[in-house]
């Protein structure tokens, strides 16, 4: 286990007030998805934030125990909506990331490797045209969940004006563009125009925060930031990239950065208080199931506005799991596949009572790591609130 090198002055240069907050009720408990497949103590919030207690006053070591419970968290922050302390359970997550990514003991160099090919958008886009052929040759498991590729992409987007930006991220450029036009014409739809960042405004860095690498996340915010200019509202429509991108203030904590979070929205959001612009669907509405991305719902707390979209073309269906995680996280259910899939089971549980009950036969997930996840093992279609909706308005 590398040496923690101690920041401020204690071990995880965790905050101590942020600590004090939780006082340890358990209310959290049933939200945690870790703690709902595993049944312990260890793997819920309040297990997790009593360990880093113990390990930032220097009580325990940093031993692979800990660092066991830290990895296992899916940073869903379902945990914070649920507690009646206002512990932000996030912060207390990334900074103890941090720490534990900077002595070595999480996020290996070929973690990190993967990670920087997020910021090098050209590397991303040959590395992904070769996926593409490696899945026509059927060399790539489909437990993977990733979508078929296509070899040839359709073409990046082009601005159509300086109304709003519209960002189009790294892997979500490189695999799902189909999402970004249906994007662009739900915007122009709504009576507005859209500029496109270049390929340096491409990576947001949130899985880099994630994994503890915050020199890089901030790097690439400020990269980001400097894409975007101006004051028009910046539009995501990947629930995670948003969530990051509206958390830059407290990330790269400069007053610019606390302004351009502001300037954020998710796409819903943005849509959903346009609603009235859009025009009406000319088709019959068909029944779609709601699943909220932990970072739209816990996070950002927009998942209101999917529904009011979605609402516009089709009949909402919602599950019975009060938006337990589906556990994708982003790189989490590549790093923890095991627990990734007893997570996922439970919800595609979800999804099968909803479809038996209500007939319907097509899923809505507004993050591209929840629907690639949910997409290997359901025998159903998941898409895009913003695909779903763009269809029933094309003529
Ligand atoms: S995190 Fe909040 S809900 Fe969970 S045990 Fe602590 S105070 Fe209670
Ligand atoms: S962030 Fe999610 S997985 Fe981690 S402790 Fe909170 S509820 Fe559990």
């Amino acid at each position: 286990m590398g040496e923690l090198v101690a920041r401020d002055r204690s071990p995880l240069g965790l905050d101590a007030e942020l600590l004090s907050t939780c006082v340890s009720c358990g209310l959290c408990l049933p939200h945690c998805p870790t703690f709902r497949v595993t049944g312990e103590e260890k793997y819920s919030p309040r297990g997790r934030i009593d360990a880093m207690r113990a390990v930032d006053s220097g009580t325990l070591p940093v031993d692979d125990a800990f660092v066991d419970f830290i990895e296992t968290c899916v940073q869903c922050r379902g945990c914070e909506p649920a507690c009646p302390s206002g512990v932000h359970f996030g912060a207390l997550m990334e900074e103890t990331r941090r720490a534990l990514a900077t002595s070595g003991a999480i996020t290996p160099w070929w973690q990190r490797l993967g990670f920087r090919v997020l910021g090098h958008h050209r590397t991303l886009l040959v590395g992904s045209s070769l996926l593409a052929v490696a899945q026509r040759l059927r060399l790539v498991p489909r437990r993977l969940g990733l979508p078929e590729l296509a070899v040839r992409r359709i073409p990046r987007l082009e601005s159509t004006g300086t109304d709003v930006w519209l960002f189009t991220g790294c892997v979500m450029d490189a695999w799902q563009r189909q999402t970004h036009r249906s994007t662009a014409e739900l915007i122009s739809l709504a009576g507005s125009s859209f500029a496109v960042p270049d390929s340096q405004g491409a990576c947001c860095g949130a899985l880099h925060v994630h994994a503890g690498l915050h020199d890089a996340a901030v790097a690439l915010a400020e990269r980001v930031m400097s894409s975007m200019p101006g004051d028009g509202a910046i539009l995501v429509n990947s629930a995670g990239c948003g969530a990051a991108m509206k958390d830059y203030g407290e990330l790269v904590g400069t007053d610019a950065a606390l302004r351009f979070s502001a300037r954020v929205r998710d796409i819903n959001e943005w849509l959903a208080a346009r609603i009235d612009v859009l025009p009406a669907p000319s088709g019959p509405r068909s029944a779609v199931i709601v699943q909220d991305p932990c970072h739209l719902r816990h996070v950002q707390r927009a998942h209101e506005p999917v529904r009011t979209l979605l609402g516009h073309v089709a009949d909402i269906v919602e599950l019975d799991d009060e938006g337990l995680c589906c556990g994708a996280g982003g790189a989490y259910s590549a790093l923890q596949p095991a627990l990734a899939g007893d997570i996922r089971t439970r919800k595609v549980a979800s999804i099968d009572r909803a479809r038996s009950a209500s007939g319907a036969q097509l899923v809505a997930s507004a993050n591209p790591g929840c629907s690639m996840h949910l997409s290997a093992v359901l025998d159903c279609t998941v898409r895009h609130p913003v695909d779903i909706v763009a269809e029933a308005l094309r003529p």
